[in-house]
């Protein structure tokens, strides 16, 4: 089979031919359709993050596909059914976190393309218990990107407790952005969407985004204040003053949700400001297989819009460029 690995940080990936991996005790072997990529692939090619994958890797936690072959003792899945790999690899089930439906947070959890190979390959391994159904009447493309940068955004508007007539900002609308803009107004909100290009800006538009802002040439606090402030901010862009603005445009009692994951990112938080104000600072990490499975009912439903381009696995390195480079219009989505 075909993968896509990572043979050292900072290097372009390499194309490399491997045999197919054998599915473990409660495994399953997936015959990969689409992966998408996610600026997290990125990272953790680059190796941004304190916690680092440990090279020669595959990267990719939006793998789409269909089970080939089970380990053994699996009944959860059937060969033949078409399944999803996110970022939640496999988690304890048995902790605190796991417990009580944070299993996002579980310490004993293995992500996807960093914790172990992921889905930028023709064949990959999952947990059959973590493998996400993907219901009829979704595209493996469509799938692929719901699978991060849909669940996580569903998650952190969850965790903002976003409500209809609140105003909404949704920083950087990218891959996450732009599922983040339909989320918001399902929920019912006014949405500002912020961003550094006209063509982000337009789709965020096309999307339903009520307030558009350009950060190239306004400061996004100002224009929130402007308009009485946000309620909750979603941070997504890969870039600190966009946090220290999108805390700034808050209203009192106002939530900024920290999604985006910059290299060595930290903010200074006004304590005075933060106390008086209520203001919460929270972070929000992908989402669970119930929020998972609650993204694609609404796809399916036809409730959102996956905005992606499709290209072969053998253009990983430049589109990595073009996603640095902020020129994709929303996601790309390899077909295998
Ligand atoms: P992306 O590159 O597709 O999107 C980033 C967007 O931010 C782009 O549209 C870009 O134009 C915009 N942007 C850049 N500078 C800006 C600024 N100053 N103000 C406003 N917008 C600006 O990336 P993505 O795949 O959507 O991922 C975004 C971030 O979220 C990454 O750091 C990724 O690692 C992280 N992430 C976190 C989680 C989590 O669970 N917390 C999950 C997935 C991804
Ligand atoms: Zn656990
Ligand atoms: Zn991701």
């Amino acid at each position: 089979m075909k993968a896509a690995v990572v043979r050292a940080f900072g290097e372009p990936l390499v194309i490399e031919e491997r045999p197919d991996p054998e599915p473990g005790p409660g495994q399953v072997l997936i015959r990969v359709e689409a992966s998408g990529l996610c600026h997290t692939d990125i990272h953790a090619a680059h190796g941004d993050w304190p916690v680092k994958p440990r090279p020669p890797f595959v990267p990719g936690h939006e793998g789409v596909g269909v089970v080939e072959r089970l380990g053994e003792g699996v009944e959860r899945l059937a060969v033949g059914q078409r399944v999803a790999v996110p970022w939640l690899g496999s988690a304890c089930g048995r902790c605190e976190h796991c417990l009580s439906g944070w299993e996002t947070l579980c310490e004993s959890q293995v992500n996807t393309g960093y914790g172990c190979d992921g889905g930028f390959a023709e064949k990959m391994l999952a947990r059959a218990d973590f493998a996400q159904a993907v219901p009829d009447g979704i595209t493996p493309s469509d799938a692929a990107p719901l699978t991060c940068a849909g669940v996580t955004t569903y998650k952190a508007l969850k965790v903002a407790g976003v409500r209809p007539s609140q105003l909404v900002a949704i920083s950087g609308v990218g891959g996450l952005g732009h599922l983040a803009v339909q989320y918001a107004k399902i929920a019912g909100a006014t949405v500002a969407a912020i961003d550094v290009t006209d063509e982000k800006l337009e789709l965020a538009s096309a999307l339903g985004a009520d307030l558009l802002i350009d950060a190239r040439k306004d400061d996004p606090a100002e224009v929130l204040k402007r308009h009485g402030g946000a309620h909750a901010a979603i941070a997504l862009a890969v870039n600190e003053s966009a946090f220290v603005a999108a805390y700034g445009g808050l209203r009192r009692g106002g939530k900024l949700v920290m999604v985006a994951l910059p290299a060595h990112g930290t903010i200074a938080v006004p304590i005075f400001d933060t106390v008086l104000n209520g203001t919460s600072v929270i972070g929000s990490i992908v989402g669970t297989r119930q929020d998972l499975a609650e993204v694609y009912r609404l796809h399916a439903a036809g409730r959102t819009r996956v905005i992606r381009q499709t290209r072969p696995l053998d253009s990983v390195n430049e589109s990595i460029d073009e996603v640095l480079r902020a020129q994709i219009p929303a996601r790309i989505v390899f077909e295998m």
